[in-house]
C-alpha cells in the first residue's frame, strides 16, 4: 500500500518577505495585540482593527476611522490590510450566484464562490492553490499542488465576499470546498476556520461552517478532537476500494473502512452529522446496484448523502454528467434504504462554478494570449 507523506509546509509569513509589509488579515487578536505592542502602541486597539478589518471589511488604515492619526500612518508604514484583490468577476444569475477570482500577492489566483439562498448567503472558499490529490474528474488537480493558502487569504476570500452584499446582509455559511484538499493545510484551515467564527469578526457559527475531505484519515481524526462542532463533508464518491481508487488515488492509502471508520468516528465525537458527498458519474458510479452498496455502506450511521451531477470537465471527456432521470433514481434507492440524500442544486454550473475550473480557463486563455 502507497504511503501517505505529508506535505512539507513553509512558514506562511515568507511568503511576504518580498514587500516587507505584514498583512493584518488573518491574525488573531492576541497577533494583532503583539503586533501593536511592537509599534510602541497600546494592546487595546486590537479590538478596534480586528472589527475594521473582519467585520467592517477595510481595504486601507485611512478608513479607520476611530484609531489616532498617529497609529494609522504607522500601521500604513508596516502593515498592509488585505491579501486579495479582485481579478475576475462573472455572474450566473445575478442575483443568486456570483463567482470570483482573486489575485493573491505573489500573482496566483483563487476562486471562491457566493450563493444567495432564502436562507442565507453561503459562499464556498478555496485553501490550496492547485491540488495534488490527483482525483480524475477534478479540475483542481491538473497542474498539481502550488502552494496552499495563509489562513488571511482563506478568511480574505470571505471579507471580500461580503463586501459584495447588500448593507446589512451578511455571510451565513462557509463551506471550504474550492480547489485544494483542507486538510493538507490543517493548521491555517483551522486559524481561518477559528477567524471566521470569531463574534468580534465575521461572527459564522461553527455549525455553519463545512469542510470537505477527500479523506485524509489522522487529520480527521484529529479534527474530531479539536472540539469544534463544525460539520464534516468526505467526499467518497464510491462505495468499493476498486473504485474509489480509481476515481481517488488517495483511496489507495485509505481503504474505505477505514475512511468510514474515521467519519463515523467524527459523527460520534462531535454529535454531527457527517456528509457524504457522491458525485455521479455516467455509467461509472450511477448503477442502481451502486446506490444499493452505498446504501449498505452507511446503513446505521448518522449519514446525509450529497448527490453532485458531475460537472463536465474540459479534460476529462469520458466522465460525463448522468441524465436527471438517473440520479433521481440514484437518490430514491438511497432512501428506500433509509439513508438521507440530497440532490445538490447545480448553483453556477454555467459559470464554471465547479472547482478549479474558471481558474484554468482564465489560465488557458492568458496562455493562448502569451503564445
Ligand atoms: N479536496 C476536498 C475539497 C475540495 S473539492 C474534497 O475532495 O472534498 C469539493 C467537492 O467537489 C468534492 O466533493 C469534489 O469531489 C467535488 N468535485 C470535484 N470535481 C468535481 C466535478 N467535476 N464535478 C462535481 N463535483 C466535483
Amino acid at each position: 500500500m502507497p504511503e501517505y507523506v505529508p506535505l512539507k509546509v513553509s512558514d506562511p509569513n515568507l511568503l511576504f518577505d518580498a514587500t516587507g509589509k505584514r498583512p493584518i488579515v488573518g491574525m488573531t487578536h492576541e497577533e494583532m495585540a503583539a503586533f501593536l505592542e511592537e509599534l510602541g502602541e497600546p494592546k487595546f486597539r486590537a479590538k478596534q482593527l480586528f472589527q475594521w478589518v473582519y467585520q467592517k471589511g477595510a481595504k486601507s488604515f485611512d478608513q479607520m476611522t476611530n484609531l489616532p492619526a498617529g497609529l494609522r500612518h504607522k500601521l500604513e508604514e508596516r502593515a498592509m490590510v488585505a491579501l486579495l484583490e479582485d481579478e475576475v468577476e462573472q455572474h450566473a444569475d445575478p442575483t443568486r450566484t456570483t463567482k470570483f477570482l482573486f489575485r493573491m500577492l505573489d500573482g496566483q489566483k483563487v476562486e471562491s464562490v457566493l450563493m444567495k439562498h432564502d436562507y442565507g448567503n453561503s459562499v464556498c472558499v478555496t485553501t490550496q492553490v492547485g491540488c495534488r490529490m490527483g482525483c480524475t474528474f477534478c479540475a483542481s488537480t491538473f497542474g498539481g499542488l502550488v502552494r496552499n493558502l495563509t489562513a488571511g487569504e482563506i478568511v480574505d476570500q470571505i471579507v471580500m465576499m461580503q463586501q459584495h452584499l447588500l448593507e446589512g446582509e451578511r455571510v451565513s455559511s462557509v463551506v471550504l470546498m474550492g480547489s485544494g484538499e483542507p486538510m493538507e493545510n490543517y493548521d491555517e484551515v483551522l486559524k481561518a476556520v477559528r477567524l471566521m467564527h470569531d463574534p468580534e469578526g465575521l461572527n459564522i457559527g461553527y455549525r455553519h461552517i463545512t469542510v470537505s475531505t477527500s479523506g485524509l484519515v489522522p487529520a480527521m481524526r484529529r479534527l474530531a478532537d479539536e472540539n469544534i462542532p463544525i460539520t464534516l463533508a468526505l467526499s467518497l464518491h464510491a462505495a468499493t476500494d476498486e473504485l474509489r481508487s480509481e476515481l481517488m488515488p488517495v483511496a489507495r492509502i485509505w481503504p474505505v473502512a477505514e475512511v468510514l471508520a474515521a467519519a463515523r468516528e467524527y459523527g460520534e465525537k462531535t454529535g454531527r452529522r457527517v456528509t457524504y458527498e457522491y458525485i455521479l458519474i455516467e455509467e461509472v458510479n450511477d448503477k442502481p446496484e451502486q446506490a444499493a452498496e452505498l446504501s449498505q455502506l452507511l446503513h446505521g450511521s448518522l449519514a446525509h448523502v450529497n448527490l453532485i451531477p458531475m460537472n463536465p470537465v474540459a479534460e476529462r471527456p469520458q466522465y460525463r454528467r448522468p441524465a436527471r432521470e438517473r440520479v433521481i433514481a440514484f437518490r430514491d434507492i438511497l432512501e428506500e434504504h433509509g439513508i438521507t440524500a440530497t440532490i445538490r442544486r447545480e448553483m453556477g454550473g454555467d459559470i464554471d462554478a465547479a472547482c478549479g475550473q474558471l481558474r484554468n480557463r482564465v489560465a488557458r486563455k492568458r496562455g493562448a494570449a502569451r503564445s
